[in-house]
């Protein structure tokens, strides 16, 4: 797999003391930027400062999935838009992002499930689910097959986005953002760097950049774990499968009393929310998710996460009882309370280009478009803007596949 070189990524450049853009972040939203910026709008003298290599934050734990299915209006408008520059991108580069239509399947097997399930191909019909996925657990009340969405290769879009923003005379500096005092940006060197834009991606330390500006946004970071176990048990080319089912999981009479016994894990005894799903991967690996709402160590997450897919999944009963050891890794949502992304103006000269939740990947370069509209004059997106945060309600779609 590709990744992008550490080497690359200059320590100090005393020359860079003064820039058009500060760029903070090298995640997938601050090389979307940088690539509108530099590639599509034709703007120079861009810098990007993170202190970790480009895209090895949280850019590179995603589970790389794409849906233009959202219940928000605003966020369908998003992700359509998104989607077709990848599609765009994906195509003029030969494929390299390996994008893929495998869409998405929610399945629901109460009626309490089918009653979330709303589009044009909600279907009851469960010959067809039966022929069309034979390796699902047959007769679902309803399911949805979601047909503009499926995966790709994310590290690949980031690093095409980085080096053709490079070529356009981006320059990357290894250091920390850590003060801005009017257009000047103090860095953990010691170097400062003066902008005339300055754009905060700075993906789970979004919140303490936005104080850089003496901004405080009720905005959350949430952990959410993903697990990948060998399993070839699902045809490649299936879809991402949701369960849409909230359940109880049925645990051996000895765990649950344990689980039970304390406080900490005794929701995992109780109806726990939907959502729990998996996707093929590369040959022969399964990669499973689940947003269970509690917090529990890692292992337990996994045990649950495997027991609750296995309710799709038949062939993933027969590890319940000695599950394979999975590989884990994981990263924080950053959520706003509408839980649509914050982009654009902020202050004069400080911009926004984060809160990405469970969907930055698919979101980048639509995000990427409407940020530099709001920096070059061109058009302030209120759906989106910074300015729609106080006095912010809970509510919106939950955002997390
Ligand atoms: C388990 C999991 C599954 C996911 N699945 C999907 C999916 O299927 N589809 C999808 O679209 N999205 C998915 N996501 C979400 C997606 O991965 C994120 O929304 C996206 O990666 C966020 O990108 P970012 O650039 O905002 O943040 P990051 O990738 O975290 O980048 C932020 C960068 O800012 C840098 N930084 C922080 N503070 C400073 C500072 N003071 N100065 C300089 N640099 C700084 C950090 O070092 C980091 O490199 C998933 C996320 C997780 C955790």
């Amino acid at each position: 797999m590709y990744r992008c070189q550490p080497g690359r990524f200059s320590r100090h450049n005393l020359s860079m003391d003064r820039v058009e853009t500060l760029i903070c972040g090298a995640g997938i939203a601050g090389v979307a930027i940088a690539y509108e910026l530099a590639v599509i709008r034709g703007r120079h003298n861009i810098l990007i400062v993170d202190p970790e290599p480009p895209l090895s934050v949280t850019s590179d734990k995603s589970t790389e999935c794409y849906r233009d299915h959202w219940p928000d209006p605003a966020m369908r408008r998003l992700m359509s838009r998104s989607i077709e520059r990848m599609e765009e991108l994906d195509a003029k580069t030969g494929h390299r992002f390996r994008l893929n239509r495998n869409g998405y399947l929610y399945v629901a097997y109460t009626d309490e499930g089918a009653a979330q399930l709303e589009g044009s191909n909600l279907s009851t019909d469960v010959y067809k689910f039966c022929g069309e996925f034979p390796y699902l657990k047959s007769n679902p009340k309803a399911f949805l097959k979601v047909e503009r969405a499926g995966w790709l290769t994310a590290q690949q879009l980031g690093a095409y986005l980085l080096e053709a923003a490079r070529e356009r005379g981006t320059r990357t500096l290894r250091d920390r953002a850590v003060s801005i005092d009017g257009r000047q940006c103090r860095l953990e060197s010691g170097q400062e760097i003066q902008f005339d834009r300055f754009v905060n991606a700075a993906g789970s330390k979004f919140v303490d950049v936005c104080k850089f500006v003496d901004q405080n946004y009720d905005i959350e970071r949430e952990w959410h774990r993903k697990f990948a176990i060998r399993h070839s048990g699902v045809p490649r080319d299936a879809p991402l499968i949701i369960l849409a089912d909230p359940i109880r999981l049925d645990w051996s009479q000895e765990t649950k009393i344990e689980l039970r016994n304390d406080p900490r894990t005794r929701p995992l005894t109780e109806t726990l929310p939907s959502g729990a799903h998996f996707r093929p991967e590369g040959d022969d690996w399964l990669l499973l998710l689940w947003s269970i709402g509690v917090e529990v160590d890692e292992q337990l997450h996994y045990e649950a996460t495997l027991r609750a897919c296995s309710r799709l999944l038949p062939s993933l009963e027969s590890l319940i009882e000695r599950p394979p050891k999975p590989v884990i890794d994981g990263g924080y949502y950053v959520q706003a309370l509408d839980n649509r992304p914050v982009l654009g103006e902020i202050e004069p000269g400080f911009y926004a280009m984060g809160a990405f939740s469970g969907y930055g990947i698919m979101a980048a370069l639509g995000a990427a478009e409407i940020v530099a509209n709001d920096m070059l004059g061109l058009g302030h997106d209120l759906d989106f803007s910074p300015t729609r945060l106080p006095g912010l309600k809970p509510g919106g779609d939950h955002g997390q596949l």
